[in-house]
């Protein structure tokens, strides 16, 4: 058994099962992702005998990293191995990107091998869904970013998932790993720095609208008609775009959060001024943010907008009264930006 990605009430069961009391599994709970220990060996909480047992029974299976690709920007693109276990058979490979700040770094994960939804602006797409990331495979690449970079760690983390996969067609697995990832008692991120990006998965919105631990919530629009938002994402099929808006006025925000609309702007495509007007009135009544992503370049026929494109889209949205921001992507260089995540091998140096 991994204990990574075991819940505090699944490591009280195992140490009684392991014929210790409960409180046992809280000893192993804090060790592994307050203290960030991942060889049983230094679980100095525990008596010898025990660790000797818990060593027979389980591991710490850490995702391995196969390549460190460093970007110019001091991003890190992180190529990671997943084994097969008892719950996925197969093994697998997926990215985990961590982006250094000056007061603080942002870790992306991913929450899937490869995606079914198959965006056609995205090279994650033409993976197509290699597998399920279980729980412990979530947790494992924070842990594997925060320990690698332990010596350079600035107060404040950041967490979005926003690598391969898309969250939500993997979330009893996706929040089994938050609730870990927002335990003060655990890994200690705050809601407030993590972020779950989805294409649109209605039910699981409303799902997550019930969970009282909970990251906020980001949507890929990218789009702002159905005719156009059915050719880039056919999941708009399922899931069409005024249902979308229902879904989030529904959604039940805290009082300190926003819905963020994500825009992958595509040059020619969806960047045009009207564009820009029928997005701030589709989300006119919901407190919302939009970040506008510049395309990132990879093997697939689109392109990025003008600056100018961009700022004008930008000022548009912000004469409408909405929040409005440009992200550039980090790591470009190393394929670690957004919608990149494909595997490939960099074409400069890293
Ligand atoms: N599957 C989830 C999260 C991962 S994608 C989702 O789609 O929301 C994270 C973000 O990257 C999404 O907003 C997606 O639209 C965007 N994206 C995908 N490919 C991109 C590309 N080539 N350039 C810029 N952004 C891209
Ligand atoms: Fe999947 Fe997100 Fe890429 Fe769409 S943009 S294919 S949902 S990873």
């Amino acid at each position: 058994m991994n204990l990574l990605g075991q819940s505090l009430q699944e490591l009280r069961a195992l140490a009684q099962d392991l014929g210790e009391p409960a409180y046992r599994g809280g000893q192993i709970y804090h060790a592994l992702y307050a203290e960030r220990r991942f060889d049983l060996a230094s679980f100095c909480n525990l008596p010898a005998a025990f660790r000797e047992t818990l060593a027979e029974a389980s591991a710490i299976d850490l995702p391995r990293v196969v390549r460190r690709h460093i970007s110019g920007d001091g991003s890190v693109r992180y190529v990671l191995a997943l084994s097969a276990s008892a719950k996925q058979a197969k093994p697998a490979t997926v990215e985990t990107v961590f982006m250094p700040e000056e007061n603080r770094q942002t870790i992306c994960i991913s929450s899937q091998a490869g995606c079914a939804v198959d965006c056609q602006f995205c090279l994650t797409a033409t993976l197509g869904l290699v597998r399920n990331l279980t729980a412990g495979e979530i947790v494992g690449q924070v842990l594997v970013a925060l320990s690698d970079n332990a010596a350079a760690l600035k107060p404040q983390t950041n967490l979005v998932l926003m690598g391969q996969g898309e969250p939500l067609l993997n979330y009893d697995a996706v929040f089994a790993a938050l609730r870990i990832l927002l335990d003060q008692k655990a890994v200690s991120l705050s809601p407030k720095h993590v972020t779950l990006s989805t294409s649109g998965i209605l039910p699981g919105i409303e799902r997550m609208a019930n969970e009282k631990v909970r990251p906020k919530l980001a949507i890929s629009l990218n789009a702002s008609t159905n005719q156009q938002r059915d050719q880039i994402m056919p999941i708009n099929k399922k899931y069409p775009i005024e249902e979308l808006l229902q879904t989030c006025a529904r959604y039940p925000l805290r009082p300190w959060e926003h819905i963020m609309f994500e825009y992958v702007m595509l040059g020619g495509f969806n960047d045009a001024p009207e564009d820009a007007r029928r997005v701030a009135k589709l989300i006119a009544k919901l407190r919302a943010k939009v970040n506008l992503i510049p395309w990132n370049p990879g093997d697939l026929p689109y392109q990025r907008p003008d600056a100018s494109r961009i700022e004008e889209f930008q000022r548009i949205l912000i004469d409408k009264g909405v929040l409005a921001f440009v992200r550039y992507s980090r790591g470009q260089d190393v394929m670690a930006a957004c919608g990149q995540l494909a595997l490939l091998q960099a074409t400069a140096a890293g």
